[in-house]
């Protein structure tokens, strides 16, 4: 497209030589018609490359940035706030209980099962009030304290144990 305008240019140029050298007015307007051409094809040119350019360029990051940018934004932005938001309200975990060593090697060996919530370290008793409507799961006692699990000061479940293990072996 821009040789042809080149050309065309080259074909106006030389029409305007041979008019001058030859002095008919026909040469003249063939050099202006010539360049109007040129100036026509340069500026198809230009838009060619424009519209080929333009696809990549415009819808792109017209597009995409607003897409992700409201799609991933809400949920990035809404999700953290709810999981951030919620938890400290009831997340914090009661103090360890205090376990007097007596009892701790009465409940060291046990088996007894304790409730344990996800993600929290104390290990409780059922009906510890810290408890309420969490959702727990058992374990028993002795794997509690191997995975790290530590005796809530709440409901004090070494203390619970060792009395229910002392009162089964007095009963036994
Ligand atoms: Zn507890």
């Amino acid at each position: 497209m821009i040789l042809a305008a080149g050309l065309l240019v080259l074909v106006g140029l030389g029409l305007f030589v041979a008019g001058l050298s030859t002095g008919i007015t026909a040469l003249y307007w063939g050099c202006v018609a010539a360049c109007v051409a040129a100036a026509a094809v340069l500026v198809l040119a230009r838009r060619e490359i424009a519209a080929r350019t333009a696809p990549r360029t415009a819808p792109e990051p017209a597009q995409v940035p607003v897409a992700a940018g409201s799609g991933s934004l809400e949920p990035a932005a809404g999700a953290p706030v709810a999981a951030a938001a919620e938890p400290p309200l009831d997340d914090e975990d009661p103090p360890v209980e205090e376990v007097e060593v007596t009892d701790l090697l009465m409940v060291v060996d046990l088996k007894d099962e304790v409730l344990v919530v996800d993600e929290h370290p104390r290990y409780h008793v059922a009906g510890c009030p810290w408890l309420g409507s969490r959702s727990t799961f058992p374990l028993p006692l002795d794997e509690a304290r191997t995975d790290g699990f530590t005796p809530c000061g709440a409901c004090r479940p070494d203390r619970t144990l060792a009395a229910r293990a002392r009162a089964s072996r007095n009963g036994a």
